[in-house]
């Protein structure tokens, strides 16, 4: 590593240490992370939403109430926030018949399943199945295909999995975000930097541009996904004329 590159590196780290050292400041001591009781928001005829209050490690939970069935997304952390989100659908619904989604493998959003009965159905894609074996595996290009496809349901409010319910706008933002993320990575790579070093100034240059961005925590495995993702860079030296035919011309 050359002396300039081992500078950049070293400020890059003092820069996230001093961020962290700030936010920390800036938020207290972290809330327990229980979902909260007695907060159900009524989102549609059949939609509703426990609001996550943007504490860490507490999901926004769905509630998705059918004729014959109530569909849980995202139950919570553990078996005493599972505990809650039951009682809350019991409020909101009679269905016995129980389906759990979750948006994403972290602990928050699938654990609180333990406090369901038996007879609740699990119900999971291949894809997610796979990120699952592969231990949450990010696909910043994945992200950005389920973007056009979420675009083209016209939502009129989005629930994400953590962070503020809102309108449709929230997808052009983290589009926005997410394709900032994969362009940065893919020339942060061009020029020859390590997975680590690319990641580290990806999450550094976004957390300074998008200060209020809950998902702040993402960027990092974002960054390195689109890392993994970016074509190989060729050499400069293949893509110039090689010497012979230089002296040709
Ligand atoms: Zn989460």
């Amino acid at each position: 590593m050359k002396p300039s590159a081992a500078l950049t590196t070293r400020l890059l780290l003092v820069a996230c240490a001093l961020l962290t050292a700030t936010a920390a400041a800036q938020r207290g001591p972290a809330p327990d992370p229980l979902v909260k009781e007695n907060a159900t928001v009524k989102l549609a005829e059949h939609a509703h939403v426990i609001p996550d209050n943007s504490v860490p490690m507490v999901p926004n939970v769905g509630i998705v109430i059918g004729s014959r069935a109530t569909l849980v997304i995202d139950p919570g952390m553990g078996r005493r926030n599972g505990e809650t989100v039951l009682r809350e659908v019991a409020k909101a619904s009679r269905n016995t018949d129980l389906y759990i989604a979750t948006t994403h493998f972290h602990v928050e959003h699938t654990t609180g399943a333990l406090a369901f009965p038996a007879t609740a159905r699990y119900v999971n894609s291949k894809v997610q199945e796979a990120d699952f074996a592969e231990g949450g595996a990010q696909h910043a290009q994945a992200w950005l295909s389920a973007f056009d496809v979420f675009d083209q349901m016209r939502p009129r409010t989005i629930v994400p999995a953590h962070g503020p319910v809102g309108d449709g706008s929230i997808l052009a933002v983290n589009r926005a975000i997410m394709q900032g993320v994969q362009t940065r990575a893919r020339q942060l790579k061009a020029q020859g930097r390590s997975a680590d070093v690319a990641a580290m100034t990806v999450q550094t240059e976004f957390q300074a541009q998008y200060p209020s961005w809950p998902r702040a925590n993402g960027l990092l495995a974002a960054a390195r996904a689109a890392y993994a993702e970016a074509p190989q860079e060729t050499s400069s030296r293949d893509r110039r004329p090689t010497h012979s035919i230089r002296r040709r011309i």
